[in-house]
């Protein structure tokens, strides 16, 4: 497999200001193509800043970011249509009814699955008359999903997406995510704190803690490691 990383990270800093210690403190990271990783880290570890570095919304101090073999610094127009985020919260367009959102987000798109869009909202229950500001938190977010899904970007960045979720919607959500990325050959950098949303994925983990990525393996890997841990002390 030859393809360059969908990701590649070298170097990677960033601080705020007025702020003792760096967030991002040598970041090296390569995602290849195809694979869903879960990005995991306590509150504050620095997932949402890492995620907005590598979507070109927070400037780094020091580093180098290539996205689909291209340097971040390269204009973003052709990317934009390839990078699909879900934020941690989405509180935008209150005013607008989720059909019309819908409808007036795909105009922007080159490409826009219908058949995609019209199985989540149904399956996930959404009414697309509603008015987004009378939707509940967890219905925001599934809006959020659909709207960075149906563009079928070959990168998907979601930031603590399932949080605000029940397990069982959580579950359907998971598995949708599945199928793209079984499907179309996307890949995923999901942020969670819970691995167990990971688990049929067959997904990658990292692990952010002190500024830098501590762990990087299969979760299975992981799981079978501690588990051999467990029988030896058993
Ligand atoms: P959570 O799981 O709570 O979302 P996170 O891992 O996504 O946390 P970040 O939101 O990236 O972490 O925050 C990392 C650190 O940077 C935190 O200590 C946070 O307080 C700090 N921070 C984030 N944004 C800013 C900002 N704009 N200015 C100053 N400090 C910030």
């Amino acid at each position: 497999d030859r393809d360059p990383p969908v990701v590649r990270v070298r170097g990677l800093r960033k601080s705020y200001p007025g702020t003792e210690n760096a967030v991002l403190d040598g970041i090296d990271w390569d995602i290849p193509r195809g694979r869903v990783i879960g990005l995991l880290g306590r509150n504050g570890a620095g997932k949402t800043t890492l995620m907005r570095c590598l979507l070109g919304l927070l400037p780094v101090d020091e580093g180098e970011i290539e996205i689909f073999g291209e340097p971040m610094d390269e204009p973003r127009g052709e990317r934009l249509h390839r990078i699909g985020f879900v934020p941690q919260t989405f509180d935008l367009f209150k005013w607008m009814r989720v059909g019309s959102y819908l409808n007036f987000t795909a105009a922007f798109y080159r490409h826009w699955n219908r058949t995609l869009e019209n199985r989540l909202v149904d399956n996930w229950g959404l009414d697309r008359r509603a008015k987004i500001g009378k939707l509940s938190e967890g219905q925001r977010q599934k809006l959020a999903i659909i709207r960075a899904m149906a563009p079928e970007p070959d990168l998907l960045v979601l930031d603590e997406p399932v949080a605000s979720l029940d397990p069982q919607t959580r579950a359907a959500f998971m598995n949708e995510l599945i199928d793209v990325v079984r499907h179309y050959g996307k890949t995923v950098i999901l942020s969670t704190h819970i691995t167990a949303d990971l688990e049929r994925a067959e997904a990658d983990i990292a692990l952010l803690d002190g500024g830098r990525l501590v762990l990087e393996m299969p979760l299975a890997e992981l799981r079978e490691r501690i588990r051999k841990v467990e029988l030896t002390r058993a």
